[in-house]
């Protein structure tokens, strides 16, 4: 397996070289919504750790970051309604993976409707921007 791109573009986020709309960051995870949502409030879980996927992360990050997935579930659930959440996660380019800096997706979905294909459209800033304030306030309530 290739190792650990630094310049990957989530490492330039997790570095604060580029921005981003975030929901949640602790002292070993950031949440920020993904900018080609397959469904509105669609959001990505990194470990601040440099990890390319599930097949290097070290175990406590692993487990770090699926508390917090669950955490930003929960409030999605609260703040989109969602009837339901998918959780996706790739793993290098055979598994589907684009940018190699593990991360979880975590998409909230209404009953019905179907997911948007993978990179389909950009969401306005604007939207964006709502959206993330939105989950942000839900998160940090509990
Ligand atoms: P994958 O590696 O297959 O999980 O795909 C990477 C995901 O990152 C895709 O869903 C993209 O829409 C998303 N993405 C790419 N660049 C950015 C960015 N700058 N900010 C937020 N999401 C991004």
């Amino acid at each position: 397996m290739p190792s650990y791109d630094q310049n990957n573009i989530f490492a330039k986020i997790l570095r604060g070289e580029l921005p981003c709309y975030k929901v949640y960051e602790d002292d070993k995870a950031l949440a920020f919504l993904d900018i080609m949502p397959r469904a509105p409030g669609h959001m990505l879980v990194l470990p601040k750790a440099p990890a390319r996927n599930i097949l290097d992360v070290g175990a406590a990050d692993l487990a770090h970051v699926m508390m917090v997935a669950q955490k930003v579930s929960k409030a999605a659930v609260k703040a989109f309604g969602a009837d339901g959440i998918t959780i996706q996660q790739f793993n290098e380019g055979a598994g589907g993976q684009v940018v190699f800096h593990l991360h979880i997706h975590v998409i909230p979905r209404k009953a019905g409707v179907p997911m948007k294909p993978p990179a389909a459209e950009k969401e306005k800033p604007d939207v964006l921007a709502e959206q993330a304030k939105k989950l942000a306030a839900a998160i940090a309530a509990g």
